[in-house]
């Protein structure tokens, strides 16, 4: 078992910038940097990626200007829409792309779904000092087959439904075969853990990065046979590929499904995983590439089919010395 074995089962996240000035400033804070480009510069970031033989990448799109109901996230011409039409364009099958399909990125209010608001008459437009009493699963779920319709529109192979709503992967799996997208696969972010571990991701990428209780509609840490029962009803909902997210703290669900489901077993290592890895080394405190190398095929050995993570490009530059 080794890191080029596998090479073909690694997917790298990447975050697309609209705005070159929002991208220059993300790169001050000296985070995730390698998985950051502004959409111009696309064709010759995906370049240096086949070039490492990274042919899986999961886009997140950071739009310009966000508002309060996340509209921009199924715009036509929105930015991860833009962002495949130019990769598939410069690439064709050459890579396979997978969409984050989520508002969180888009909206002000990070949150993964609609908000009500206490006392507002239009749910989406929150008063000053009004509260969220709720998230409206339904109304999400409306939104998320719209973003996936302009996703698979602009050439998507796979979308990534990240919100974690009730039900989103049959609603999904129907809007597309209503819509001829019957070739379009689904990774479902099954058990995502309600987890402070994704605060990195957030501070770059939301429109603010104070705390935000997802405990609602993201699976608990504790509890177990949630976790377990999640990635069973996305299998039976029509999902190609199942994600168990964050990854290390996880393994021994990872064992569990693995051994239930031939249903390929996605498992992602997130960004607060990366971050103490990444403060350690920056430290001297321990040797990254080696710590990432045995981290990614600990992953493997519990059995996880593929791997999304931070690690690899760095990991790859140095282990075929670029
Ligand atoms: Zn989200």
């Amino acid at each position: 078992m080794n890191v080029f074995d596998n090479v073909g089962d690694f997917i790298f996240p990447i975050f697309v910038y609209e705005c070159e000035s929002n991208y220059q400033n993300s790169l001050r804070l000296r985070n995730l940097n390698d998985s950051k480009v502004f959409i111009n510069n696309i064709p010759v970031f995906i370049q240096k990626l086949i070039d490492l033989k990274i042919c899986n990448i999961l886009i997140f799109g950071i739009p310009a200007k966000r508002d309060s109901f996340g509209a921009s996230s199924f715009d036509k011409n929105g930015i991860t829409q833009n962002a495949i039409k130019t990769i598939k364009s410069n690439f064709g099958s050459r890579v396979n792309i997978i969409s984050d399909v989520c508002i969180c990125q888009y909206n002000t209010s990070g949150h993964c779904g609609v908000c009500c608001y206490d006392g507002a008459n239009n749910s989406n437009e929150p008063k000053k000092n009004t509260r969220i009493l709720k998230i409206d699963n339904d109304k999400t779920l409306s939104i998320l087959g719209k973003i996936s319709l302009s996703l698979s529109e602009s050439g998507t192979d796979f979308i990534a439904p990240s919100s974690m709503m009730d039900g989103q992967v049959f609603y999904l799996r129907r809007v597309l075969e209503n819509n001829d997208y019957d070739g379009i696969k689904i990774m479902s972010y099954s058990s995502k853990h309600n987890s402070s571990l994704y605060t990195p991701f957030r501070s770059n990428n939301f429109f603010k990065s104070d705390f935000i209780d997802k405990s609602s509609y993201q699976n608990s840490f504790y509890n177990l046979s949630e976790s377990f029962r999640e990635v069973i009803m996305d299998i039976d909902e029509g999902a190609d590929w199942v994600m168990i997210k964050p990854s290390l703290w996880y393994m021994d669900l990872v064992k569990m499904m693995k051994s239930y489901t031939d249903t390929p077993l996605v498992v992602q290592n997130v960004s607060g995983e990366y971050a103490l890895v990444q403060a350690a080394a920056d430290n001297k405190w321990l040797n990254k590439t080696e710590w990432s190398a045995l981290s990614l095929m600990s992953m493997r050995r519990a059995g996880a089919d593929k791997i999304i993570s931070y690690f690899i490009f760095e990991l790859l530059n140095k282990l075929l010395d670029k």
